[in-house]
């Protein structure tokens, strides 16, 4: 094996090898790396084109179809072609069931706060593992490109991503078989893409302005000694150019007094007209008018119309700039620089909008599409170690986390990140009157904490008998400049607290840091998939442990047929369980769910009627 010397004081590697960076966006994905004549380039492989629609198919063998190939099956295989899976990245079903109805495959709807899984075919696919196939076609692209393996990356996240997207991108990343070297915000990379923040002595506030297909968000960042911290981020996670081409699509349904409901039942119409909207839209950004026709149909624009149609959607956008610029408390007159980023701001509408809200040009030379990934491939530049003008911060070598069901590491302090840094996570218990909670901390880059180093283990003693699911314990990791690790774990309901001191670096040598990412490298891919494994069980078992408790509570409201039935799901699962992988344990929990629900709401019905009897209205 290559040996790979890592610098301690940055968690780098220092072989000479392309780290690219990678901009795993909602609609579109890109990679990007640094030439050797030092300057970010975006890659494209073969003339397929630079940018990689988010879109994942999986044929009827299971096998998964990436990009523009896979976009086709959207009309055709709708069930089966993933896409905006970002949306589902590190989210439970509850964050997600309010928009449900945009997404045109099934979304498993296991009510509960448990990571949101897919279903195609006859398999269960979460949202990393989706994502892990856009980023394996964006690793295999770049490789072809440049004719060497490439094994590590920065990707870009949204500057509004929490820590469990933030995880859910990183472990995609190892699914796909890359070492990723650090998570950066996406406006932090379009800021580096502008050579904004390369200089540490240089003082900036700047505000960016991402409007792309289907999202819009603004971030305020302030940039001191080579630190980029985000102020203020504010947006609509569901506003974006597919509004604007939606905008000139009823427009030309109206004007050509057709009707709606029987366009709308064509689909191929719909789709003709939906790309000639986004044609339209496209054309007005350099020309006054369009005019096409598609068989009767008049496909009409005026430059002017269109911007009518679009004012309310810009207009939001302009109040969530000033929203973003309160919450910072800041004025317009604070920022320095205004960076556009995403494909809508290339009307010529919109850029004038921002320019008029933030009283200044905003900087708009690079193709909004790759700023992001471009300072993706700077940032990636930094951490290669090739670029002694930046100034490089103190981090952590080793990921610190805390053991969860199955064994499993989680992580709370990533690898590489910043110190001093603090990060916290919430946790609840398993099992009904738990009043004890075992508090392992870890060290290392394994899923498994068998594999990592463990710091030390403590127990939150003293958390009221409850039912299991509704304690709040919060975990907080504080990590000082001095590298000590501060542990505290709090019940919010009852205000229980523990709280420890660990040097993690205690007895570390940089011999063992270096075999201890060296192995997650290796292991990376069997990690994730026995992580998912892992995963499965413990959501297959409580699932059980749920439905068992439920037929024996409310044996009286139901059926003799509604109990031997759900027991002979409740054995399908637990055969499974025993024997069975990931899919087959997920196919089986979603059966038993789908079986029970109807009586579950059923009972729940009733017994809130019963509570409510006798009780005086007022
Ligand atoms: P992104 O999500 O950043 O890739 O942005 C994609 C959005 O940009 C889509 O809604 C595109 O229709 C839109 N877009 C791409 N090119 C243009 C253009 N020349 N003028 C206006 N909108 C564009």
């Amino acid at each position: 094996m290559a040996k790979i010397s890592i610098n301690l004081a940055t968690g780098s590697f220092q072989k000479e090898e392309i780290i690219v960076g990678i901009d795993l966006g909602t609609t579109n994905s890109l990679v990007a790396f640094i030439n050797p004549d030092k300057n970010p380039q975006v890659i494209n492989d073969a003339g397929k084109g630079i940018l990689v629609p988010s879109v994942v198919y999986f044929n009827s063998q299971n096998e998964a179809i990436v990009g523009n190939e896979a976009k086709e099956f959207l009309t055709t295989d709708p069930a089966n072609t993933i896409f905006s899976v970002k949306r589902l990245l590190g989210r439970s079903y509850k964050d997600v069931a309010e928009h449900k109805d945009i997404f045109s495959y099934k979304v498993i709807d296991d009510g509960t706060d448990a990571l949101v899984k897919i279903q195609a075919g006859d398999r269960f696919y979460t949202p990393i593992e989706l994502s892990a196939e856009i980023l394996k076609e964006l690793k295999a692209r770049a490789e072809h490109a440049l004719k060497t393996p490439v094994n590590r990356a920065v990707i870009t996240v949204p500057a509004y991503f929490n820590d469990s997207q933030r995880q859910a991108t990183r472990d995609a990343g190892k699914l796909a078989g890359l070492d990723v070297m650090r998570i950066v915000n996406e406006p932090t990379a379009a800021s580096l893409a502008y050579g904004i923040g390369l200089d540490p002595t240089e003082q900036k506030t700047i505000a960016v302005y991402d409007l792309g297909g289907g999202t819009f968000d603004v971030s305020i960042l302030q940039i001191q000694n080579g630190i980029f911290e985000v102020l203020a981020t504010n947006g609509n996670t569901y506003l974006g150019g597919d509004d604007f081409d939606r905008a000139i699509l009823n427009y030309w349904i109206e004007n050509n007094k057709l009707d709606f409901a029987a366009v709308a039942a064509d689909n191929i119409l719909m789709q003709t007209l939906r790309l000639k909207a986004e044609a339209a839209k496209k054309a007005l950004s350099t020309q006054n008018l369009y005019n096409e026709q598609v068989g009767e149909i008049w496909c009409t624009l005026y430059k002017q119309t269109f911007e009518q149609l679009i004012t309310a959607k810009v207009d939001e956008t302009i109040t969530a700039c000033k929203n973003a610029l309160k919450d910072a408390d800041l004025t317009s007159a604070d920022i320095d620089e205004v960076i556009l980023v995403g494909g809508s701001t290339r009307t010529p509408f919109v850029k004038q909008a921002v320019e008029n809200f933030f009283s200044k040009k905003p900087q708009d030379n690079i193709n909004p599409d790759e700023v992001v990934a471009l300072g993706a491939a700077i940032q990636a530049d930094v951490l290669a170690g090739n670029r002694s003008d930046i100034l490089l911060l103190d981090v952590t070598p080793l990921s610190l986390g805390i053991e969860t069901m199955g064994g499993l590491m989680d992580v709370i302090i990533s690898r590489n990140s910043k110190v001093p840094t603090k990060a916290g996570r919430q946790y609840t218990t398993s099992i009904d009157g738990q009043v004890n909670m075992k508090i392992s901390v870890y060290q290392g880059e394994r899923d498994l904490v068998k594999e990592n180093r463990k710091l030390a283990e403590f127990d939150l003693k003293g958390i009221p008998a409850m039912p299991a699911g509704l304690p709040k314990v919060d975990i907080n990791f504080l990590l000082n400049a001095d590298g000590i690790l501060t542990v505290q774990a709090i019940e919010l309901r009852s205000g229980v607290k523990q709280e420890i001191e660990i040097t993690p670096s205690y007895g570390l040598s940089d011999d063992t840091v270096e075999k201890m990412l060296l192995d997650s490298i290796e292991f990376a891919q069997s990690d994730v998939e026995q992580r998912m494994l892992i995963e499965a069980r413990s959501e297959g078992e409580q699932l059980l442990y749920t439905a068992e408790r439920f037929i024996e509570k409310h044996a009286e409201h139901l059926t003799e047929e509604e109990i031997t039935e759900t027991k002979v799901h409740i054995e399908a699962l637990k055969t499974a369980l025993a024997t069975q992988g990931k899919d087959t344990i997920l196919k089986k929990a979603d059966e038993l769910n789908e079986f029970t629900r109807p009586f579950a709401e059923r009972v729940m019905d009733a017994a809130i009627s019963t509570a409510m009897k006798g009780k005086k209205i007022e």
